[in-house]
């Protein structure tokens, strides 16, 4: 490259040599058989994706900055104020958000072992210090976790990549007790949990015991449009606002979220295809000698030694799935769970079904 030797060349800041660009689960040729990133077989709620029709004539106009209509209609939902909401690109943003106001440039996190990818490589993105808790029976070690000083305890409720749920009263515990400042509970699968909405913490949230996120990319089925929300004490929500990105969400995905939030019938739908196919999945593989964690998520991890050879075998057949090596798990293969068409792959895999 082309540069005067007495200017020094830029060199990214020392923290982040060893980062690596994000590895998106691989989609398969048949969009059935695509099981690596949890996305929601069904889809998003077909009247959702008639009504976009309107605000994609609107393009040339920027969208609502503080997503207003989307924070009532998430409000009159959950019946919580509405200066306790805060929507953003994903809950991937929201995170960003939070480790930068609260963490960032010397800050610190305490996440579990493995955390969600994210829980980890924002913080260290933002010179934060992570101190990472492995986990205990697939499960987030809370009396550990709670011990250590910390700027922000991120926990994953249900916890992505084992499925394992902690219950209402125990989270709650956790953020009373915890050395961290501000507990975060991540619920990017929790209305697949089988109490659904009784799993939540989102009041308790809006109550300012700590911060909940949600998103739209996983039972609505909007990974592809970038939605999701925080729930926090108004201070945390004001503080977030004051450094975000003033149009982040776009129009499409803002409309897109208000719809999908008040489609029950679709919901209904979503969730028995859930809980219906994730228990003969898991049967499935039982049945053929593999462990596989109980999940209260829209995937299942399963035990395998051999895993590449796994992977490897699903993906002849057309099936995607994730590696556990890439998740901080290895001798393991994350599943989502599929539709009907995906679920007949599996049900036609001779290696699968013995006798
Ligand atoms: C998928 C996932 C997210 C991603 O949310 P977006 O709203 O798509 O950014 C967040 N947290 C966890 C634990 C996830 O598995």
């Amino acid at each position: 490259m082309n540069h005067t030797p007495d200017v020094a060349w830029p060199r990214p800041r020392p923290w982040l040599a060893h980062l690596q660009p994000y590895v998106a689960g691989a989609p398969a040729r048949d969009r059935n058989g695509s099981l690596a990133s949890n996305e929601n077989a069904l889809g998003p709620a077909p009247r959702v994706v008639t009504a976009l029709q309107g605000p994609l004539a609107d393009a040339a106009r920027y969208p609502d900055a503080l997503a207003t209509g989307l924070v009532r209609k998430i409000a009159a939902e959950y019946s919580i104020p509405e200066d306790t909401i805060l929507v953003g690109n994903g809950s991937d943003e929201l995170i960003q958000l939070l480790v930068t106001a609260y963490a960032a440039f010397g800050g610190s996190v305490v996440c579990a072992d493995p955390p969600y990818q994210l829980h980890e490589k924002l913080p260290v993105t933002l010179g934060a210090e992570v101190t990472k808790v492995p986990l205990v029976d697939w499960g987030h070690d809370l009396r550990t976790m709670r011990g250590v000083a910390a700027d922000i305890a991120f926990l994953c409720n249900p916890h992505n990549p084992t499925g394992a749920l902690i219950a209402v009263p125990e989270v709650r515990d956790f953020a009373r007790t915890s050395r961290a400042s501000l507990t975060v509970v991540d619920e990017a699968y929790i209305e697949y949990a089988d109490a659904g909405h009784a799993a939540s913490v989102i009041q308790h949230a809006a109550a300012g015991e700590l911060a909940v996120l949600r998103t739209f990319s996983k039972f609505y089925g909007l990974a592809g449009l970038r939605v999701g929300y925080l729930v926090a004490d108004p201070a945390i929500i004001r503080t977030l606002q004051a450094i975000r990105l003033p149009f982040s969400v776009n129009r499409v995905a803002q409309e897109a979220a208000e719809l999908s939030l008040g489609d029950e019938e679709h919901g209904s739908g979503v969730r028995e295809n859930n809980a219906l196919l994730r228990t003969e999945l898991a049967e499935l593989f039982r049945r053929s000698g593999y462990e596989v964690l109980p999940s209260q998520a829209n995937f299942v991890l399963v035990l395998a030694e051999e895993e590449e050879h796994l992977v490897e075998r699903l993906r002849e057949a057309g099936i995607r799935v994730r590696p556990g090596t890439s998740l901080g798990i290895p001798g393991a293969v994350r599943i989502s769970v599929p539709n009907s068409v995906g679920m007949e792959m599996f049900r036609g895999l001779p290696w699968l079904t013995p006798n």
